[in-house]
């Protein structure tokens, strides 16, 4: 099944021309997911980077990101796709408000592309979304983290669990927080779901990190309800500066 997928999906991208998920146009050639020229404004992750949230780093002599000195996180470590500069701040807000859930399609191919063998390493049980408010989902039509995770997923051979969090309250104007009220904030926003015996361990994925509060949040919920570790995965991640 997965090879027919897929030329569906080369069909479906030959008729229905992609919008880029850095200048919005149409794509050119087709059956790309972004402008060549375009590429070159969305900056990919590299070394060195922060052990723990995987944020690049300004010395090749730290382990940590001066962000996680201060706070201690409960997951194991993260990666993360991508700087969140401009371009991507840019393009990830289209992809939460203005519909361009289409977007994802090439930031899941390149966090495969990029992650794709040590996720794998990883040996989760399965890939986890952070979830969005039920009246969000509504509005939205589309949990991004999730789209996101189903698109990771694809070659990757993991499942999705989306039942393994739900988020009780919708949880907004979170930007005038600081990093511990945010986090008792999100705290009582998320709740596990049935969470399976042999779910050991699992990825948690989602569009932005920021102050990492989101999945500290998260990971305490799943680790209460019985998962033993909990890896992260992000599109972007601002850069240390
Ligand atoms: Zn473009
Ligand atoms: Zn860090």
């Amino acid at each position: 099944m997965p090879d027919k997928i897929r030329y569906i999906d080369k069909i479906t991208e030959m008729l229905f021309p992609r919008r880029c998920p850095v200048c919005g146009d149409l794509v050119t050639p087709r059956g790309e997911l972004i402008c060549p020229e375009c590429i070159g404004e969305l900056h990919f992750i590299s070394e060195p980077v922060c052990k723990v949230c995987g944020r690049e780093i300004l010395s090749e002599d730290e382990e940590l990101c001066s962000n996680c000195k201060r706070h201690r996180f409960s997951f194991e470590y993260g990666y993360a796709l991508m700087s969140y500069n401009d371009a991507a701040a840019h393009s990830l807000t289209r992809v939460k408000y203005a519909g361009a859930k289409e977007y994802l399609d090439y930031y899941g191919l390149m966090s495969r592309r990029l992650y794709g063998d040590r996720i794998k390493a990883m040996g989760v049980d399965a890939i986890v979304p952070i979830p969005v408010h039920k009246s969000r989902l509504k509005k939205r039509g589309y949990n991004q983290a999730a789209v996101l995770a189903y698109v990771m997923a694809r070659e990757l051979g993991i499942p999705v669990y989306e039942e393994a969090l739900y988020r009780n309250k919708k949880t907004t104007a979170l930007k005038e927080l600081n990093a511990a009220e945010r986090l008792k904030n999100l705290t009582s926003a998320f709740y596990a779901g049935d969470i399976p015996d042999d779910m050991h361990s699992v990825l948690i994925v989602d569009d932005i990190f920021t102050t990492g509060a989101t999945m500290e949040a998260a990971t305490r919920c799943l680790k209460r309800a019985g998962v033993k570790k909990i890896y992260c995965f992000s599109l972007a991640i601002k850069a240390e500066n």
